[in-house]
């Protein structure tokens, strides 16, 4: 079989989410601007709490990153979490680490309650070291995990390695058994089945095009401008995520989105599968430009990175195939004959703070930042904000964070910085 430039996940479901409703309305309580985990998780938590509320996705449910991904349920920050604690103080980072673990629960429940088949699985994340100076840190930071936040990582030294990984390239490991593993694509259909099922509007191929702030009656609302006419909200949230336009300037010039890219190899003989993975675990290294792989459920070898900093284009693609192919077979000799059957890109919603935001901008709610780790996160924060539109207290640690605007030449739409940004992170991982 030859490669296919087509993303596997969404090989893996066989309709189209969810059909799009029909008419819009002329009025909603709340309008959902983007369709992936976030947009849907909140707006399934509105529609349970009796919220009328209507999802607005300028593609098909899904289609960025949320069926794009990797499928790694993942506990921790993006950072390593000294650097939060050195920048907000262990308080608040404490309410940031519970509810990294919290968010994997979110899904695991959201998973259950609906019945969505999506081969979730608490199969843990291995985190591989490159260097040694990387493993001599892995003791400490295991130490500070459990002793500010009461959870356990285990080191995994270099000689027991191969329990773990069928690769002999790496100086050792950490294991955090509480993350989880699931097909993205089928996560992301069944969550827009459930939010349909709870009573929310379902809007596809419609585009927010332009959200003002206007007052009918005395009272604040929102005119949302879509490609397929206009509505009034009282409240919007911001859902969109790398994928974040000019619509929402206000959201836009704070997102830096990097593209990353995955291949999957053919499927393997079983024992080949367990050989590379013998817990199946989700894996990335040490690197700032780091690899991140798994297998899949039908036992092929899914190999991400950021091969090109750019978001997906065709060309970026096509090259990315070569470039992570080499890249795996660095990592796993064992696949060089192996053959690569599918190719696919997508872009990362990443803030100049590497860290996610929350709150609201120029009035309408939002959330983004989740760099790596928005299967969880994204699911975690779209049902926090629906909590607090329906009048929660806020206890979203990451709302009161700053949250800085990206440097002209990173922000989305705006990109041509990017690749200098790429040679800063392989000068560091050469460095450090
Ligand atoms: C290749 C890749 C691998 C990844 N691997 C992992 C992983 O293994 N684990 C992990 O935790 N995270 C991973 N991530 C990150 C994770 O996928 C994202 O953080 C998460 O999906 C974000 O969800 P979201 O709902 O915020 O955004 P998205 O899923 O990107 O959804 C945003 C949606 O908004 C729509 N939209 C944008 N503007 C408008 C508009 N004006 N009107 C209407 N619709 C609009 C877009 O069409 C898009 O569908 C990965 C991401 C990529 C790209």
């Amino acid at each position: 079989m030859s490669i296919q430039e087509e993303n596997f996940w969404a090989a893996t479901v066989d309709s189209p989410p969810v059909a799009a409703s029909s008419e819009l309305p002329d009025s909603v309580e709340v309008a959902v601007v983007g369709g992936g985990y976030c947009g849907l998780s909140a707006a399934r938590t509105l529609a349970k709490r009796g919220v009328n509320v209507a999802v607005f996705e300028a593609e098909t449910f899904g289609w960025g990153a949320s069926s794009r991904n990797g499928g790694m349920v993942l506990t921790g920050m993006k950072l390593p979490v000294p650097t939060p604690i050195k920048r907000y103080g262990i308080e608040v980072v404490r309410k940031m680490y519970s509810a990294s673990l919290e968010s994997i629960d979110c899904v695991e429940t959201i998973t259950r309650e609906e019945n969505i088949d999506c081969n979730f699985s608490r199969c843990g994340h291995l985190e591989v070291a490159c260097k040694q100076a990387h493993f001599d840190g892995y003791e400490e930071s295991a130490a500070l995990i459990q002793r500010e936040f009461n959870h356990e990582l285990r080191i995994i030294p270099k000689k027991e390695l191969r329990n773990e990984i069928g690769s002999d390239i790496y100086f050792g490991g950490m294991v955090d058994d509480a993350s989880a593993g699931l097909n993205p694509a089928r996560y992301v259909a069944g969550l827009a089945r459930a939010a349909q099922r709870a009573g929310a509007c379902l809007y596809d191929h419609t585009r927010v095009e332009r959200v003002e702030a206007t007052s009918i009656n005395g009272a604040r609302k929102f005119r949302v401008y879509t490609s397929r006419g206009d509505l009034t909200a009282r409240e919007v949230i911001l859902a969109s995520g790398a994928y974040t336009t000019e619509a929402t300037p206000a959201l836009q010039k704070k997102i830096i989105p990097i593209g990353s890219y995955i291949i999957a190899t053919e499927i393997l003989p079983a024992d080949l599968a367990r050989e590379l993975s013998p817990r199946n675990r989700m894996i990335y290294d040490s690197k700032h430009f780091l690899y991140y792989y798994r297998l899949t459920p039908d036992n092929r070898m899914l190999f991400g990175g950021r091969a090109a900093f750019f978001p997906e284009t065709e060309n970026t693609v096509r090259q990315s195939a070569e470039i992570l192919r080499r890249g795996m077979i660095g990592v796993y000799p064992q696949l060089r004959d192996t053959k690569i059957e599918f190719v696919w890109g997508g872009t990362l919603d990443f803030t100049l703070d590497v860290m996610p935001h929350a709150g609201k901008l120029d009035g309408m709610y939002f959330a983004a930042g989740f760099a790596g780790h928005g299967v969880a996160a994204a699911t975690w924060f779209g049902a926090k904000l629906a909590d607090l539109i329906c009048g929660d207290p806020n206890d979203i640690p990451f709302d009161s964070i700053k949250f800085p605007a990206a440097p002209f030449g990173l922000r989305s739409g705006n990109t041509w910085a990017l690749p200098l940004a790429g040679a800063w992170y392989r000068i560091l991982d050469f460095l450090t």
